[in-house]
């Protein structure tokens, strides 16, 4: 009978500190402060890439897709910087 006793005893410490710990977990994930998500800051600074204009057929395009010849004349591509070259 004193087994079952302390049976139920070590069973009841152990649902307590199993329940204040499940609470601490709640109540910290709850504390924590909601970090904004670093895609909200830029959201609103969106970059705005230059946009250039070909020499040879005077399409509007981007400047990272810039092909520049040794004159430092922007255009679309490596095609129309050969065509504009051959003029
Ligand atoms: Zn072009």
């Amino acid at each position: 009978m004193k087994f079952l006793l302390w049976a139920i005893l070590i069973f009841a410490v152990v649902w307590v500190l199993r329940n204040k710990a499940q609470a601490q977990a709640r109540s910290q994930s709850q504390a924590r402060p909601q970090s904004p998500s670093p895609r909200q800051s830029t959201a609103s600074g969106r970059e705005i890439e230059t946009m250039l204009r070909c020499a040879h057929c005077g399409t509007h395009f981007p400047a990272s897709e810039a092909v520049f010849d040794t004159a430092r004349t922007a255009f679309c591509c490596s095609e129309h910087r050969q065509r504009h070259a051959a003029h």
